[in-house]
């Protein structure tokens, strides 16, 4: 029985409510009236507070999807244009993944890292191998992480992960700093969601890989994440273990990505039914080759064309959470996709573990590589790349560190007036990195963007202030934020 209020994870991702959807959303994919409607539904529109947008349900999200009118699609398309425009603007925010351990007791068939594999070989960071990787990735330009690591009781404790975190918030190097941990670690219990708040972490971010409950299973065969309830209950778990942010996400090309895009927006519903706030972000990997890892025996692959679609249906339906894609996709495809509603990427990212210290940026372990990066470009390269298609790309981080989180955060959001504060502080640490750590050519470019863009703020006192910060960055000073 669908409950979207329960807190017992078959009941607010009902399967049945899941199959009545996908067969309305069949029934209803030329039905050219409706997918009109819930397009107007879904525009922005203009308030006395601000621009605001209704969202969608994920039935009506799911009708969009099952569309095939080309003429139909074209406009979903531009609405989800529009929708990043309105919310994100032309704003990129820039992050990196830090693996700390590959040890894991899970056996998830998909993932190089499942217990079974004899091939590859198991590592875990020391506290200095941390150090060394923060300040490679510190040099590198970044200020936002994604710590990632296995699920292992005995090698990576809570314990073990907060050390890392607290090591991670103590490096200062150079004008480096991290200014944003967020949590990539399997689904644990509100005792360490405690923990891990405490220890000041940004997102906490768990992947759902597949909500088909038969599949999860049968994906996971054994392990802790064996347990679907658990793992799909986390979310809340971590609520009321005071995170505000969580992130989601679904590995596409585990089961049918109609059924994995209904059920996802359904667990966004969810959070924001019983918590008062949607999730923070939600994620959209795909399945990638890796050591005993073939992506084609998952034949519900899905290609670039789908893929782009499920992108801008997400952003329809979800105007105010942000849109992560990582280096698991190339460049072609990055390109696609960010005009279309993706808010956050990573650059020059290592998905091995001690994959940044002491590699020069052409060289690239694969030895403990959890996936295949597709996108092998440097940070700088990314840089410049989003600011030659007219992106600025941001470091910035200034929400979790003023406090606005969760429903202060989305309610900041969801009048568009977050903006005043992410143009500015984009530009800000787009100067910073440009100061720091760019070559000479992103340097030129980066200054050009941010003379142009510096414009666009259009409150006077905030420009003056953001004015004069650019003047301090360049004269030597760090860390403004609005
Ligand atoms: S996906 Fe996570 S839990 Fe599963 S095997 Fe890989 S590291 Fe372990
Ligand atoms: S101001 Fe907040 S929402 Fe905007 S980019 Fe910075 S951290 Fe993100």
């Amino acid at each position: 029985m669908y409950d979207v209020k329960s807190l017992k994870a078959e009941e607010f991702i009902s399967n049945e409510e899941i199959l009545e959807t996908l067969d309305y959303a069949e029934k209803n994919k030329h039905n050219r009236q409706l997918i009109e409607e819930i397009l107007e539904k879904a525009a922005p529109k203009k308030t006395g507070r601000g621009v605001e947008c209704a969202g969608l349900s994920h039935r009506e999200a799911s009708v969009l999807l099952a569309c095939d009118v080309p003429e139909l699609n074209e406009k979903m398309y531009s609405l989800a244009r529009e929708i990043k425009e309105a919310f994100y603007g032309n704003r990129i925010v820039m992050f990196a993944p830090l693996y700390l351990s590959n040890y894991c007791v899970n056996q998830c068939v998909y993932c190089p890292y499942h217990m079974q594999n004899k091939e590859i070989p198991r590592k875990k960071l020391t506290q200095d191998e941390v150090r060394n990787e923060v300040v490679a990735l510190q040099d590198m330009g970044h200020k936002r992480l994604a710590i990632e690591s296995g699920e292992d009781p005995v090698n990576n404790p809570i314990e073990y992960i907060l050390e890392c975190i607290n090591t991670i918030y103590s490096i200062k190097h150079k004008n480096g700093a991290i200014r944003r941990v967020n949590v990539n670690i399997a689904a644990t219990t509100v005792e360490n969601y405690k923990k891990l708040h405490d220890a000041g972490i940004g997102t906490y971010i768990l992947f759902q890989e597949t909500y088909h409950k038969e599949s999860y299973e049968k994906l996971h065969p054994a392990g802790p994440k064996h347990n679907y309830a658990y793992h799909t209950e986390a979310m809340d778990r971590a609520m009321e273990g005071g995170i505000d942010d969580v992130g989601l996400g679904v590995l596409f090309g585990l089961d049918m990505y109609k059924y994995e895009f209904a059920g996802l927006l359904m667990h966004a519903e969810h959070l924001e039914v019983v918590h008062g706030v949607g999730p923070h972000t939600i994620s959209v990997p795909r399945v990638k080759r890796a050591s005993d890892i073939d992506p084609d025996v998952f034949d519900n692959s899905i290609d670039d064309d789908t893929f782009a679609k499920i992108i801008a249906c997400i952003r329809i339906a979800v105007p105010y959470t942000g849109m992560i894609i990582s280096t698991r996709e190339n460049e072609e495809c990055r390109d696609r996709v960010i005009g279309l509603g993706i808010s956050q990427i990573s650059g020059g990212s290592r998905t091995s573990v001690g994959g940044y210290a002491g590699y020069s940026p052409e060289e690239r372990p694969h030895d403990t590589e959890q996936f295949d990066v597709s996108d092998q470009r440097s940070l700088d390269e990314v840089v410049r790349w989003l600011i030659d298609l007219g992106y600025i790309p941001s470091f910035c981080t200034a929400c979790y560190r003023e406090g606005r989180t969760g429903d202060r955060f989305m309610s900041l959001c969801k009048v568009g007036q977050i903006q005043n504060c992410c143009h500015p502080n984009a530009l800000m640490t787009l100067q910073e990195f440009l100061e720091d750590y760019a070559s000479p050519e992103t340097k030129v470019a980066g200054e050009k963007l941010i003379a142009q863009e510096i414009n666009k703020v259009t409150n006077p006192k905030v420009l003056e202030r953001a004015v004069q910060n650019l003047k301090d960055i360049k004269n030597g000073e760090r860390d403004f934020r609005f």
